[in-house]
């Protein structure tokens, strides 16, 4: 097979209707490559990497000014310590483990259950203090925990091996999968491992009610192993050193701070993409086969070519919100939980967030804010610390005036978080057509709309469905 290569050529920017008038005076940079890849986060970078170790010539455009989409790190320039802020811990497999030795960064192994500091319990949107367990009654709840672990293992993650590889469902669709996931939870007898559930995968939506199909998507067989076992960490305990490892390699092959002004996906063998970055002309770049790893929702995707199929399927879509950040709250000492007292399985009020854990440096604290929409601001998100720093202050578990003195020296916006579909619309088919689109018009789809939102089932994804396809595809 001829591969293309990284293969520079001009072409008269006059011949692209879609770009400015003034730009059509000069020609354009032009950029041949095996396959564009739109989306320099968890499954766009692991994408790159697979198909770069291929042979296949890539290329990354990436709207922000650094790849690595939710995993951000903030360093506190006080006393050096790293706090991830997004993407904390890995699924313990070979996947993973892999993944983390070709781009030559060290890992460890942690338990973060095990090893979390102790907290203090509390509603933060009531004030109440959650008391502490007696040594029976803290007996008795691990016991049920183990028990429903148990059952959902043997019972429900048997039964849905798949869950940990994208939305291959079967056909005809377990009508099952659509219950609301508190239903789901007693018919199989896992109830008490919902707290939990919710807690450790902040935030699932509501545990209660989100269909059951994502209920086990956000605790498949990977992550349970894990939590029963162990995770992978990078060693240095800093989230990015893995996206920096990957930007070393991939170089000049990642463009970011772009904007897409146009993608043509008319022609029968290749893509065509015009990317305009900061004070450049806008580059043409022509590629054999594209990879959108951008969530697919129409606020990003939606000035694509999209099909009728693709534009029907991608507004189905509606997303739930997340605001991770670090706060500075003087005075306060030790990690607090936020356990709801009068909510289905205790689960938090939302909006709001699971707690303030401990970043490693003094009086400083992460945090996620949960929302059960899209339809917030990140100053909203900061309002609902300040609220609930008042109401914890009225109960003396933090200082009086916290919610005047706490501040956020990073705060970041996560949204779209979990793009998901209504049960009808799971129950009708939706993801099994969503699928179909896969190779269709040159175009493959991965990110966490495909896979879940873990990185380990994304490039579970990526390695086992999509990059095999892709590969075939270009005689690889
Ligand atoms: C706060 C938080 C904590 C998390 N913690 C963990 C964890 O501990 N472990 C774990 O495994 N998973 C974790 N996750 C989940 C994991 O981060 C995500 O599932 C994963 O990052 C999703 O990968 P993705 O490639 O779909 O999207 P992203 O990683 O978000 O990447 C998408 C990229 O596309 C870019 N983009 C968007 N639109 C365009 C466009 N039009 N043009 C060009 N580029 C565009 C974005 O800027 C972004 O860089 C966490 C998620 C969040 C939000």
């Amino acid at each position: 097979m001829m591969r293309l290569s990284h293969l520079r050529f001009a072409i008269w920017a006059s011949c692209l209707s879609h770009v400015t008038a003034s730009s059509c005076k000069a020609p354009i940079p032009s950029i041949e490559v095996d396959v564009a890849i739109i989306g320099g986060g968890s499954s766009g970078i692991h994408a790159a990497i697979q198909l770069k170790d291929a042979g296949a010539s890539v290329l990354v455009i990436e709207k922000k000014s650094q790849i690595g989409g939710h995993a951000e790190t903030y360093t506190n320039p006080d006393t050096g310590i790293p706090a991830n802020v997004g993407v904390v811990v890995f699924e313990d497999t070979k996947i993973v483990q892999t993944y983390f030795d070709r781009l030559g960064v060290a890992t460890t192994k942690i338990n973060p259950s095990a090893s979390a500091t102790q907290s203090k319990s509390y509603d933060f949107s009531l004030g109440f203090p959650i008391p502490a367990q007696s040594a029976a009654e803290a007996g008795a709840a691990q016991q049920a925990i183990a028990n429903a672990i148990g059952a959902y293992s043997q019972n429900v993650l048997s039964k849905y091996s798949w869950i940990d590889q994208g939305y291959l469902i079967p056909e005809p669709i377990p009508e099952e999968l659509t219950l609301p996931f508190a239903q789901f939870a007693q018919k199989y007898n896992f109830s008490a491992l919902l707290p939990v559930m919710s807690q450790f995968n902040w935030y699932p939506g509501n545990i209660s009610t989100i269909p059951a199909i994502y209920g086990i998507k956000n605790f498949g067989p990977g992550l349970l192993s894990s939590f029963t076992g162990e995770f992978i960490i990078p060693a240095s305990g800093d989230t990015r050193s893995l996206y920096r490892a990957a930007a070393t390699e991939l170089g000049d092959s990642v463009l970011l701070n772009s904007t897409i002004l146009h993608v043509d996906r008319q022609h029968k063998s290749y893509v065509s993409l015009i990317v305009q970055q900061p004070n450049q002309p806008p580059k043409h770049i022509k590629a054999r086969k594209l990879i959108v790893a951008a969530p697919q929702t129409l606020k990003n995707i939606g000035s694509f070519d999209l099909s009728t199929q693709e534009h029907k399927l991608f507004s189905k879509f509606f997303s739930i919100g997340y605001v991770a950040g670090v706060a500075n709250i003087p005075g306060l000492n030790g990690s607090l939980l936020n356990v709801g007292a009068l909510t289905p399985y205790n689960t938090p009020v939302i909006p709001g967030s699971n707690g303030y854990q401990s970043s490693g440096s003094p009086n400083q604290f992460l945090l996620g804010v949960a929302f059960d929409n899209s339809d917030y601001t990140q100053a909203d998100a900061e309002a609902v610390i300040r609220r609930e720093l008042q109401t914890l202050a009225a109960v003396g578990a933090v200082p009086a005036d916290s919610s005047q003195k706490v501040t956020f020296p990073y705060i970041s916006d996560h949204a779209p978080f979990n793009l998901r579909v209504s049960s009808n619309e799971i129950g009708a088919g939706f993801y099994n057509e969503l699928l179909s689109l896969e190779g269709s018009r040159n175009t493959y789809w991965t990110g966490a709309a495909f896979a879940g939102h873990n990185s380990g089932l994304i490039w579970n994804w990526n390695e086992g469905t999509v990059l095999p396809a892709l590969k075939k595809d270009l005689g690889l």
